[in-house]
């Protein structure tokens, strides 16, 4: 039978391709690196991790992305298996060392007797003769794609910047002022409860550093001055202009953490920083994503306490993402209305994350092996967390009102917000139920739910 055609060999493409392989379709994944780069990818692995090393919290009873996680490892994930098997510690987060993930998912794909690898461009929508496509092209689409995209939907796609974050080698950070905890020494899966760099701050050099980054010079932004920024993924420098304790009150938070140095003085602000590789040698700077310019950064970084003398593997910059307004053109099987061979999968969807992206991947790739067999295939549950991210890039569920007219499509991480509600009732002879327990024990009904309304799916 005729093959499914994937165009990219991302997050989602990859995923896409092993589910379709696993039920015995034939595929051919076509992938433009090396023989064509994007502003982010820097090997020619398939899914390579372009920033953060972390798949967020792998709390799958209480936390929306550790839902999804669980849901994908019990639909056979490759995504999750590579992880799971590369992981590092990070509290209660599943990060994973990027380079061991990316080698285990193309070793994987190039093995797979179902599979064809195709290392080139496709530039433009896929010829008349591929019957079965999915098309996984990510933020970074090439150009001549995202042009055949635009004028085969007609609609505006949407393109925005997001900014990424610096990584420091480890030798440059000076551990008599830096110390290992996580917040609230929370150890998480293989995690030891001290996982992360913390930099303190005390309130003059918080605030001598806000000051630095509002008048730090940025990168030219040209015709793109106006872009909006997606609210999780906001530079710094923004971040600082909107308030001189916002920065306080969000990546630079001090809570959770003590100075083993200074145990009864509280730091005004603290600088985390996160393992990046197995070695240990690399750590990220969480959520200090940034668009000021390179020389500055440094110099702005090195303000920091115990970073004073850090030496930089990468600066933060900025990229294009590039997606779909997807509950206008895409149908409720994830199919594009204006020429139904093909699907999209992935960020270019408006799913935000890595995870998201392959979970996508994740369903289009059974979705075409099921059509390749003849057979029409549901798309998961909308109790699940598959199901509300499909409902989510598709306008299926809950807000369906509220996609046409005003409201504009954003990429959005998968969330509870996404669910349908769920009813519960106060434990008998608990005399009192408090906020905090009631919005755990609903979100232990969702994933319960969730868990149990996949098994059919799976
Ligand atoms: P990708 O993983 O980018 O895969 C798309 C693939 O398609 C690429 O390999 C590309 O080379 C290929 N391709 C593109 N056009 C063509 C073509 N015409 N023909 C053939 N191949 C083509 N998410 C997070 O969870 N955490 C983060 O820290 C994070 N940081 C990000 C930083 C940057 C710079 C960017 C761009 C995105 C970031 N994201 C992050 C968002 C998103 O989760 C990732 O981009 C994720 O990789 C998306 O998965 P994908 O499969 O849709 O796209």
């Amino acid at each position: 039978s005729e093959p499914i055609h994937i165009i990219g060999g991302g997050l989602a493409g990859s995923e896409a391709a092993w589910q379709a392989a696993q039920t015995g379709a034939k595929v051919v994944l076509h992938e433009m690196r090396p023989v064509r780069a994007t502003d982010a990818h820097q090997t020619d692995s398939l899914a390579e991790l372009v920033c953060s090393n972390s798949f967020r919290s792998d709390d799958h009873e209480h936390n929306a992305v550790g839902l999804l996680h669980e849901e994908m490892r019990r639909c056979g994930s490759l995504i999750m298996q590579a992880a799971d098997k590369h992981k590092l510690p990070a509290g209660g987060a599943l990060a994973v060392d990027r380079h061991a993930f990316s080698a285990e998912v193309t070793r994987a794909i190039e093995n797979h007797p179902n599979i064809t690898m195709s290392r080139e461009e496709v530039p433009g929508m896929p010829p008349a003769e591929w019957g079965n496509v999915i098309i996984a092209t990510g933020p970074l689409t090439s150009p001549a794609m995202a042009e055949a995209i635009l004028a085969k939907t007609g609609e505006d796609a949407l393109a925005f910047f997001d900014a990424i974050a610096p990584i420091v080698h480890y030798d440059s950070i000076n551990m008599d002022i830096v110390w290992a905890q996580s917040r609230y020494d929370k150890a998480g899966p293989g995690g030891t409860g001290a996982d992360y760099l913390n930099c303190p701050m005390d309130k003059d050099q918080y605030f001598a550093f806000v000051e630095a980054l509002k008048v730090a010079p940025l990168h030219e932004f040209k015709d793109w001055e106006k872009v909006p920024y997606f609210d999780g993924c906001l530079p710094i420098e923004v971040m600082a202009e909107r308030g001189v304790e916002t920065l306080r009150h969000g990546p630079m938070k001090p809570v959770g953490l003590t100075n083993p140095r200074d145990p009864l003085v509280k730091s005004y602000a603290i600088v985390q920083l996160r393992q990046d590789n197995a070695l240990g040698t690399l750590w990220n700077m969480v959520g200090f994503q940034t668009k000021m310019r390179y020389g500055i950064q440094a110099e702005i970084f090195r303000m920091i306490p115990g970073l004073e003398n850090a030496q930089f593997a990468r600066l933060g910059g900025l990229h294009r993402n590039t997606f779909l307004n997807s509950p206008k053109v895409l149908g409720p099987d994830l199919k594009l209305k204006a020429d139904p061979r093909i699907r999209f999968a992935g960020q270019v969807t408006g799913v935000e994350g890595y995870v998201e992206s392959a979970a996508v991947g994740l369903i289009t790739g059974r979705l075409a092996a099921a059509e390749a067999r003849g057979e029409t295939m549901a798309t998961p549950p909308v109790t699940t967390a598959l199901g509300a991210l499909v409902a989510h890039i598709t306008g299926g569920h809950i807000e369906s009102e509220s996609y046409s007219g005003a409201r504009s499509f954003q990429p959005m991480n998968v969330n509870f917000g996404l669910f349908p509600e769920v009813s519960i009732t106060k434990p008998e002879g608990a005399a009192r139920w408090r906020g905090n327990d009631k919005v755990m024990a609903k979100r232990k009904a969702i994933t319960t739910r969730a868990l149990e309304d996949l098994k059919s799916w799976a």
